[in-house]
């Protein structure tokens, strides 16, 4: 592979040796990548803080020996979105990175999801937001993108459009309450996930915690782990 420069996001970081760092990145271009940056655990190093979890930023990548390309040059493509010191907004950024980490798009361009992550970025960043139901609006999106959104508007057992009261994510969607699989959910719910889905995004997050907000996060990540095939830490609650 040739030197690569891209838009990138740093889904995950590891130490490596005494002062390098491996870092996955989502590129715009080319899927996911890991690459090394060398010494940049060192104080002196220029590039080591935009090389942070959740980061978007410019990459320039020359190639390596084996996999794994060297970091030539980082700069942020937009400083605003580090997240420190407010830990709701970063543990919903971290929560679209693990989504990204667990999906299979090594060298595999998908732009498209690229431009969603960012704007999933920025509207957790966003002070006028919530953020803590980006992640799960991004969970519907992913599963949109695969082919494999659950069917929330009729029972998926008989086709039934009222009455739905139930939803099972490894049965495919919603039940009416004569077919009833898997756990209830409140009309308010249904009608939160279809305004987070069909256009009112912005809305929605204006709003401290929306009728029906517990019940769509666990519909969205029963459905996006049955899709993963893992459990997703930062989709759950915290342990008492
Ligand atoms: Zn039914």
């Amino acid at each position: 592979m040739n030197d690569i420069r891209d838009h990138a996001v740093v889904v995950r970081t590891f130490k490596s040796g005494e002062s390098d760092r491996v870092v996955v990145l989502f590129t715009k271009s080319h899927g996911k990548v890991r690459a090394i940056a060398k010494g940049v655990r060192k104080p002196t190093s220029k590039i080591g803080s935009a090389l942070e979890s959740t980061a978007l930023i410019d990459v320039l990548m020359a190639s390596g020996r084996g996999e794994l390309q060297i970091v030539r040059q980082v700069s942020y493509l937009d400083a605003t979105l580090t997240f420190r010191g407010d830990l709701d907004r970063l543990h919903a950024a971290s929560a679209l990175m693990e989504v990204l980490d667990a999906l299979p798009l090594e060298n595999e361009p998908a732009p498209e999801l690229f431009e969603t992550v960012v704007r999933a970025l920025r509207a957790v960043a966003n002070s006028e937001f919530y953020p803590d139901l980006v992640p799960f609006a991004f969970a519907w999106r992913v599963l949109e993108a695969d082919g494999v959104t659950p069917i929330v508007d009729h029972c998926v057992n008989c086709g039934a459009t009222e009455h739905l009261t139930s939803f099972d994510g490894a049965h495919g969607g919603v039940t009416c309450r004569d077919c009833q699989v898997g756990f209830p959910v409140s009309p308010e719910a249904l009608t939160l996930l279809q305004r987070m889905r069909l256009g009112d995004l912005g809305g929605v997050l204006r709003e401290e915690r929306p009728a029906g907000s517990d019940e769509v996060k666990r519909m969205s990540r029963e459905a996006l782990e049955g899709h993963l095939g893992r459990r997703l830490r930062t989709f759950r609650p915290p342990a008492l």
